[in-house]
């Protein structure tokens, strides 16, 4: 047990969706944060929260992870998600619940995905960003990438991320949303503008597969 004054600490980890969301490898992700936590005597129970998972597991996690996938598994999540599911979220987002989703989790959880052909996957509106696919005569947004964060913000011993991004969907964040930092390589939100990832409260998105905590060890301690 991780003592500090006799204090027990224990962790519950919800991982939404591990076997949809799971295409790029983002279940490393869930194995660190368990290690990491073990290693210190943490306890940690990892609930996995697949298709149909009832709101009451959700409220009992500490922590969110969700993982990355292709449209057809994030039209699947999206027709799962039902509004009070959406708003039971949103309720642990606004509280700070400490929460990682990586690509298409992180598309989800802004007001829509476009994808190439026009369709519309609704998000759940609660950052405030939009995700649109230019369609197929753009190129994919693929290949190593480095983000530098705004360090002081995390207090994080170094100041960058590195992964490896592989998205069609461009993402563009509204006025609010802070990003996760700025690309110095790679092509990070959108290719365009320089952001990678968003940043709401203790909510983190990121394009960064790797995956991204396994490359940042760093990273996981923080959220941890
Ligand atoms: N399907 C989405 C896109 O291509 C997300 C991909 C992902 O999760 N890596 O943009």
């Amino acid at each position: 047990q991780y003592m500090i004054h006799d204090t027990k600490y224990s962790l519950v980890i919800g991982w939404l969706y591990p076997e949809l969301m799971s295409t790029y490898g983002d279940r490393g992700n869930i194995i660190v944060l368990q290690k990491r936590c073990e290693w210190r005597g943490i306890e940690v129970e990892v609930k996995r929260l697949d298709l149909r998972f009832k709101i009451e597991d959700l409220r009992k996690c500490d922590m969110l992870f969700m993982g990355g996938a292709q449209d057809t598994q994030q039209k699947i999540v999206a027709t799962d998600f039902s509004k009070e599911k959406g708003k039971a979220l949103k309720e642990m987002v606004e509280n700070n619940t400490p929460g990682l989703y990586v690509c298409g989790a992180y598309q989800f959880l802004g007001k829509y995905y476009k994808e190439a052909d026009g369709t519309i996957i609704k998000g759940l509106g609660i950052l405030d960003l939009y995700t649109e696919n230019p369609g197929d005569n753009h190129p994919r947004l693929i290949g190593n990438i480095v983000t530098q964060l705004n360090a002081k913000r995390y207090s994080l011993v170094t100041d960058g991320v590195v992964g490896f991004e592989n998205h069609g969907g461009r993402t563009y964040l509204g006025k609010t949303m802070q990003p996760l930092g700025h690309v110095t390589i790679g092509y990070g939100n959108n290719g365009q503008d320089k952001t990678e990832g968003a940043v709401y409260k203790n909510s983190f998105g990121t394009y960064l597969h790797g995956p991204i905590l396994p490359k940042n060890p760093h990273f996981a301690d923080y959220l941890i």
